[in-house]
């Protein structure tokens, strides 16, 4: 089966009860026994949800993958890899790293013993210098949120495998549509599924995709324990989601090349960050592990400072100014004060995150009215 096919079909199969073509919303907590252990493979919703395990499917599928885990937001997904560690393991981290897995990491899972070294991996041979007896996973981000840096998956898949390492890639940004990191070597793909893959800015929920048997059962196993799912409710607006990711997908990419080409041309624009650029660092890397190169685009004015990046975000009128990405609708961010206020300033900025920074999540609107409300907002 291809991709486009995937979305609608992968991991599908009609309701067994009545054969309607949706899932139903399985809106219960439990199931009903004959005996105690006589039940039709569902026994508590914590555990096993008719509705979750469609959605399951369907993510196992499109990440060509063979199972798939939901949780109630990215996260908590996050959250359940880190729980594969114990006290005393090492994670070698991306730096350039959404604000919020920086945080979870720190101020959560430092405290528990689990040490994190970030560092750029623009040249994957640097992970290597930082691998030693602890170390136990490696987590990659790649396009980079919000600077657009490109991580060679492939390359860090091979420093992993050579030493016995788990790699996990949040898969976010690209989404399977643009990049398949299992394919590339990876052992877990990671999703904030409230971005591109729900996609209608209507839920908020995580996601993880594996291949090995063992691997999944151990996230399962703490899936269940932790408890950190997502509601039936959810997981059919997620399914819906998907089932239209890829033709989305296509028109973010078209749009967020128009702009991305209409801001670089721009005289009052000093700096246009997306890989779809020949001269970005790792054109090259973005042009071959992924299929194109997406709607996040990050930019800086000339000679700007915070007051006027603020002063456009505020002048935009169809880009609403709003935490998020990924949605039918054209978002636009101030990461230093919003998605990456919690990393602190000098930390921030060492990546390229300055006061200055605006990031547009582009929606699928008409590239026209979308150009035109920039223009208006930059003048
Ligand atoms: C939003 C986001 C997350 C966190 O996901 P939530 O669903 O908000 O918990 C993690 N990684 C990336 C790249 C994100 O954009």
């Amino acid at each position: 089966m291809k991709f486009n096919t995937k979305t609608i079909h992968g991991g599908q199969e009609h309701d067994p009860a009545y054969g309607a073509v949706m899932p139903p919303i399985y809106q219960t907590s439990t199931y009903a026994q004959t005996t105690p252990g006589g039940h039709k493979g569902f026994e508590y919703s914590r555990t096993h949800n008719p509705t979750r395990k469609a959605l399951e499917n369907s993510l196992a599928s499109i990440e060509n993958g063979n199972f798939g885990l939901a949780f109630g937001s990215g996260l908590a997904a996050i959250d359940a890899v880190i729980k594969l560690l114990k006290p005393g393991d090492e994670v070698i981290s991306t730096s350039d790293l959404y604000g919020g897995t920086y945080r979870l990491f720190t101020k959560i899972f430092e405290d528990f013993g689990i040490k994190f070294h970030f560092i750029g991996m623009d040249n994957a041979n640097k992970v290597a210098s930082y691998v030693n007896d602890n170390t136990k996973l490696i987590w990659i981000e790649t396009p980079t949120n919000p600077m657009m840096n490109i991580i060679d998956i492939k390359a860090v898949a091979e420093i992993s495998k050579k030493h016995n390492l788990l790699l996990a890639v949040d898969n976010t940004f690209a989404t399977p549509y643009l990049q398949r990191p299992l394919d590339l070597g990876a052992d877990i793909v990671m999703h904030s599924a409230t971005k591109y893959i729900g996609g209608h800015s209507d839920l908020v929920m995580g996601a993880l995709i594996v291949k090995n048997e063992e691997l999944a059962k151990k996230l399962y196993f703490i899936q269940n324990a932790s408890g950190a799912v997502c509601g039936p409710q959810d997981s059919f607006l997620a399914l819906r989601g998907i089932k239209t990711l890829h033709i989305r997908m296509q028109r973010h990419c078209e749009n967020g090349e128009a702009i991305a080409n209409y801001l670089k041309n721009h005289p009052k624009i000093e700096k246009v960050y997306w890989p779809g650029f020949e001269d970005h660092p790792n054109h090259d890397i973005a042009k071959d592990q992924m299929d194109g190169f997406g709607g996040m685009i990050s930019f800086v004015t000339k000679g700007s400072d915070y007051d006027s990046a603020i002063k456009i975000i505020e002048n935009l009128k169809i880009f609403t100014l709003a935490e998020s990405l990924g949605g039918v609708e054209s978002l636009a961010g101030h990461p230093a004060s919003m998605t990456h206020a919690s990393i602190p300033k000098k930390e921030r900025e060492k990546t390229g995150v300055v006061d200055s920074l605006i990031r547009l999540s582009v929606g699928i609107e008409d590239v026209d009215d979308l150009i035109a409300d920039l223009e208006q907002a930059i003048e």
